[in-house]
């Protein structure tokens, strides 16, 4: 199932070039008091929630899909994990780049490790890349990633997968410069997620999904998961290590090589086999 978030909080089903609103599934969500519960409310419930989009899909209305604003299919991301360094030949042009970032050597993930991004980074691609820092460098970075479904600590590889409630397509900009990647990674609309969330069950492997990138047209970056060093399953079971997992967690999974700079004005269009393509517009304050 494809499930998006549109226009005023709508709930859509996608199906080809039209959504069909099932908003009144949302009805099933128990309604929270405070504390709230450190998760996703359509996430953790999404099970209940799939129930009920799928009695409602006969009779729900449809629009056109390229009629509607598509928002981030995660509203309240508790955390957002991302894989610094995740592709040998990301890795290669990092350092023919001179390190730009770095002080030495760049490394990989099995040396960095993970890190964070605020989850208050999160947007949808339709609301677009907000560039705070136009007389620095702004990348991008297409990413594929992973929704956690279900809490878990000390995940084995083995079951990592069921510990996934779907896939989207990411994009983890970045401000270039000195400073820590947490920092720079999590200016307001520097993670998009899109352009819906697909469900587990309609993705075999996820590490082996053909990507790609385009600006203004123009192919940027393209690989397929099967380049990951460390898969999902070893993301998940890594990650899983240092921090409870928690549903609506988003896992950013490294981007590959052909990153380069955007400007106010460029287009970018992200895709990912299976997950579909979304649109994202730069603009400058
Ligand atoms: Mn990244």
């Amino acid at each position: 199932m494809k499930l998006c978030r549109f226009d005023d909080n709508q709930l859509g089903v996608v199906e080809g070039e039209q959504i069909a609103d099932v908003s009144p599934a949302l009805e099933v969500i128990p309604s929270a008091r405070y504390p709230l519960p450190c998760a996703d409310l359509l996430v953790l419930h999404l099970d209940a929630v799939r129930a009920a989009v799928t009695q409602l899909l006969p009779k729900a209305p449809r629009v056109a899909l390229g009629s509607v604003r598509l928002l981030s299919p995660v509203a309240n991301p508790p955390r957002i994990i991302a894989a610094p360094v995740n592709y040998l030949l990301h890795q290669a042009e990092a350092n023919a780049d001179g390190g730009v970032n770095f002080a030495a050597d760049v490394k990989t993930i099995k040396d960095y490790g993970l890190f964070l991004k605020s989850s208050t980074s999160v947007v949808g691609p339709s609301e677009g890349v907000m560039i705070d820092f136009p007389q620095r460098r702004n990348d991008h970075e297409i990413e594929l990633v992973v929704v956690i479904g279900r809490e878990g600590r000390h995940i084995p590889q083995a079951h990592a997968l069921d510990y996934v409630a779907g896939y989207a397509v990411g994009l983890d900009m970045t401000v270039r410069g000195p400073e820590d990647r947490s920092l720079r990674k999590s200016p307001d609309s520097f993670s998009v997620l899109g352009p819906w969330l697909t469900t587990r069950d309609e993705i075999r492997d996820p590490d082996n999904l053909r990507m790609s990138l385009r600006v203004n047209g123009v192919l940027r970056q393209q690989t397929t998961t099967r380049h990951l060093i460390l898969g999902v399953r070893r993301l998940i079971e890594f990650a899983s290590t240092f921090y409870r997992l928690h549903p609506g967690d988003l896992i950013y999974t490294g981007t590959p090589e052909g990153v380069g700079p955007v400007i106010a004005g460029d287009v970018m269009t992200c895709t990912i086999d299976g997950l579909g393509a979304m649109t994202v517009a730069v603009a400058c304050r």
